[in-house]
């Protein structure tokens, strides 16, 4: 790892390629604790699963949240879907904050945000035709005309290649094979035209062989559809598929973030370089996982490590510093930020 101290700094902000279009989703000081209870003693601490994260999200942005499981993604993407309670801080969306919509704006969220889940047989009612589950959401949200449901539900199958529709439409989810399924999914997901799909580990449960081809139908259809994209993984090796931006999160917060070529080419904090280090290799035509994690386990949530949430398992551990104080963003390189004080120029760091 290559370390300029002459250009660190606290992230201050500044222009990134996407400044011009709209911040769709923004996420402030975000707080989701779980309170623990321990019978007939009342409280018993609160697991932190997301603890202070901050993120914003242009109109037609796509971006990789990435971390070890245990690390927080899931239940920032459950609170961004709405399904968990805020803690602390706030999302809005279009400018609107979650926390102060009423029924009537919470339904029209809801349709501007797909979900597209991990495991698409269970994501799928068994007991509901193909044609079924994709007029579901256009009947929840008041498309009356049978005709016009049954426009929409073509039009999507055709988009996501789930050819011809009429051999399909009237078929159950275990007719079909998990890729299928899976277009199912994203077919749904597409089906209200959001504006943003929240894509939690989407390939993580499908063979090999059909990985690609997935990664590569969201990519065309945020594309087509200038569709914001959170992408779910612990995965590095898949986020040049179609992630503009990387966001690393270790233990609730957010340790490091920038464009996927900058942060993958050059990446800063400690342990993106342990998860980098464990990716089999990079270029996701050839590798689709993670051989090894890096050594050690992924701290408790309810009482995580004092300062720097990483310092139990970090090679650059400076004594007297990473235990005292949590890290800081800084700003190493323009518009990529880590939370590291290998990077505080007020601190003569060890050079990793
Ligand atoms: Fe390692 Fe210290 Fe940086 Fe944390 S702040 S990642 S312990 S060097």
């Amino acid at each position: 790892m290559t370390m300029d101290k002459t250009t660190a700094k606290k992230s201050a902000g500044g222009k990134s390629k996407m400044d011009g279009k709209e911040t769709l989703l923004s996420i402030q000081d975000l707080r989701v604790w779980f309170e623990l209870r321990r019978f007939g003693f009342g409280r018993a601490g609160h697991v932190r699963a997301v603890d202070g994260v901050n993120l914003d999200l242009k109109q037609g942005e796509a971006i990789a949240i990435v971390g070890e499981s245990g690390c927080g993604k899931s239940s920032l993407m459950k609170t961004i879907l709405g399904i968990n309670e805020i803690t602390e801080g706030k999302i809005t969306f279009e400018g609107r904050n979650l926390a102060d919509m009423s029924k009537s704006e919470l339904d029209w969220y809801r349709s501007q945000v797909g979900y597209v889940q991990q495991d698409p047989f269970g994501a799928l009612a068994p007991f509901m035709t193909i044609e079924r589950i994709l007029e579901e959401p256009l009947i929840i949200h008041g498309v009356k005309s049978k005709q016009e449901r049954m426009r929409r539900i073509l039009k999507v199958m055709e988009e996501v290649k789930l050819t011809p529709p009429e051999d399909l439409l009237d078929k159950y989810p275990h007719m079909i094979s998990g890729g299928q399924q899976q277009r199912v999914v994203i077919a749904r997901a597409m089906i209200l035209e959001p504006k943003l799909i929240v894509a939690d580990e989407p390939v993580s449960m499908l063979d090999a062989s059909v990985r690609v081809e997935i990664l590569r139908l969201l990519r065309g259809l945020q594309e087509t559809h200038n569709l914001a994209v959170i992408y779910i993984t612990h995965d590095l090796s898949t986020v040049r598929y179609f992630s503009e931006r990387i966001f690393v999160m270790y233990a609730g917060k957010l340790v490091e973030k920038a464009q996927v070529d900058e942060l993958l080419e050059s990446p800063k904090h400690p342990y993106t370089l342990a998860l980098l280090a464990a990716t089999s290799d990079p270029d996701a035509d050839n590798a689709l996982e993670i051989k090894e994690v890096p050594p050690g386990e992924p701290p408790s949530l309810v009482n995580p490590p004092s300062g720097c949430r990483f310092h139990p398992r970090c090679p650059y551990f400076m004594e007297n510093v990473c235990e005292v104080e949590v890290p800081p963003e800084f700003e190493p390189e323009p518009q990529h930020f880590a939370a590291c004080f290998l990077f505080d120029p007020e601190i003569d760091a060890p050079a990793p």
